[in-house]
């Protein structure tokens, strides 16, 4: 069916940029715009209304950066974007051209950015930094879907104790290593009696990733664990793995080492 509304719609957003008198906007300016307008004109930046405001809400980070002019690549706001998502909102080309955007939202979509790094914290309960504001640092802001269905925006690490970390799309900090949630997972058991397989049983964890975070536990002192560095590494066996670490084997293939 030929939507005529629609069509409408278009014709008359076309004129307005076309006829209209020559409109000119740098992308900062499209992008605020569009944020302040499809947040329903708050007088301060709403992520979690413009996050369910958006076709995609993955494409709200780019559309922040262009706002925030803090792209670190360029990348072009496309105009078939503005206007699909302009006509999802029911708002004309003319009112988009129109419509001043208040200091207070400009300034909060500025103060969001800050915010983030600023008042998140390291969750490892033996890291330096736990729970105090500003240890992480950001380390990207590319868009990640998991497989399971969970979009991840916003990267950061710890540089005290290396557990990584990013922002869901509520925005709330989910660990990308699984130090913390091994940690919560072992401590419950005795890792110096159970085997791998047994561990790996118990704790729904793989058993790749329990070898992980014993060795990582094993390599910070004082972290009040089961992994406290106790046993006594063959120095022909280290010197084996350094061997196959440099002719660049893989860590999997490399499983059968211990039984030398
Ligand atoms: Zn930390």
């Amino acid at each position: 069916m030929f939507d005529w509304e629609k069509q409408q719609w278009m014709l008359e957003a076309w004129e307005t940029l076309l006829l209209g008198n020559e409109v000119h906007l740098e992308p900062t300016e499209v992008a605020a715009r569009l944020l302040y307008l499809v947040g329903g004109r708050d007088s301060v930046f709403n992520r979690e209304i413009s996050m369910s405001s958006l076709p995609d809400p993955t494409v709200l980070p780019t559309l922040l950066q262009h706002a925030r002019g803090s792209l670190s690549e360029k990348r072009t706001l496309h105009l078939s974007f503005l206007l699909s998502t302009l006509y999802e909102h029911g708002i004309p080309m003319l009112e988009f051209v129109a419509v001043n955007v208040p200091q207070s939202f400009l300034d909060s979509l500025r103060k969001e950015a800050v915010r983030k790094v600023d008042e998140l914290s390291c969750q490892a309960p033996w890291c330096n930094g736990f729970q105090l504001r500003g240890t992480l640092v950001k380390t990207g802001t590319t868009v990640k879907r998991r497989k399971s269905g969970e979009v991840l925006l916003y990267y950061l690490a710890c540089l005290k104790c290396g557990c990584e970390y990013a922002l869901d799309e509520q925005g709330e900090l989910k660990e990308r290593t699984y130090f913390i949630s091994g940690h919560k997972l072992l401590r419950q058991l005795s890792p110096q009696i159970l085997g791998l397989k047994d561990m790996a049983r118990q704790t729904g964890m793989t058993e790749d990733k329990i070898r992980r975070c014993l060795a990582y536990f094993c390599t910070r002192q004082g972290t009040g664990t089961f992994a406290e560095p106790s046993s006594i590494i063959s120095s022909k066996l280290v010197r084996r793995f350094l061997d196959e670490v440099r002719a660049g084997s893989k860590l999997k293939s490399n499983g059968n080492m211990s039984s030398s």
